[in-house]
């Protein structure tokens, strides 16, 4: 029998196989065509990316030490960045493009990781490193938001942006040297006094570089409530510090 809405499906499928073969989905990082499931990577880009999860102990400590922060209690990082690699053409995307399903895209997949590793392990918010608002102003989002956001949608975990903020504009941390880089990121960041309120809290950032930024938030964070228990969660880390 003639059936108008599986023809209609029909032909939207026909379409959008036109389209795709007009104009291929391309990988973000290697501009080559996209073959498989991933929306934003080809399988060649995606294969060179190393897992943090192989190395997890070892990056959890060496995150307890950048940080300063021996009482982190848990982090769950998806990647290694590596500079030129396709690590960092994700974050270009998700920082200057204007690309929010991105960050919503690897937020869900930071989600998936961190459902399976902290099943036992409660955390009553989210909250997203924070940026200044008038950088917020200029690009239109948070970063770190959108993957919270993302985190958030697989998880339930409430994203709890107004816990924190960042006062001072401070200099981008490539063109800082690295002596500077904690006086830098020093004094910036202001806690709600809500954080009191909260047994455990989960910190969400995009890349952790030198862990000053982090560190200095870890800092601020106990200040306001010296039990609180914090956990990172990022879309990635980098290599050397
Ligand atoms: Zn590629």
């Amino acid at each position: 029998m003639f059936n108008v809405v599986n023809l209609l499906g029909y032909f939207n499928s026909f379409r959008a196989g036109l389209v795709h073969l007009i104009y291929p989905d391309l990988c973000l990082h290697c501009k080559r065509a996209l073959h498989h499931n991933h929306p934003f990577l080809c399988y060649a880009c995606l294969s060179r990316i190393e897992l943090v999860k192989w190395r997890e102990k070892e990056t959890h400590h060496l995150l307890q030490q950048s940080l300063n922060d021996p009482h982190l209690s848990c982090s769950v990082i998806l990647y290694r960045f590596e500079k030129g690699g396709a690590v960092q053409t994700i974050l270009h995307e998700l920082k200057y493009k204007n690309n929010r399903e991105i960050g919503l895209y690897f937020g869900r997949l930071i989600g998936e990781e961190a459902r399976n590793k902290l099943a036992s392990h409660t955390i009553d918010a989210l909250i997203p490193v924070p940026i200044h608002h008038r950088k917020r102003f200029d690009r239109g989002y948070n970063q770190s938001e959108l993957l919270a956001k993302g985190i958030s949608s697989l998880t339930g975990i409430q994203v709890k942006s107004h816990l924190l903020s960042k006062t001072r504009n401070t200099k981008s941390q490539t063109k800082v040297s690295k002596e500077d880089r904690i006086e830098n990121t020093a004094g910036t960041f202001s806690v709600a006094e809500e954080v009191k309120e909260y047994t455990s809290i989960a910190l969400v950032d995009d890349v952790i570089t030198t862990g000053a930024t982090a560190g200095s938030i870890c800092k601020a964070l106990r200040k306001k409530n010296k039990n609180l228990q914090i956990t990172i969660l990022s879309l990635s880390i980098a290599s050397r510090n």
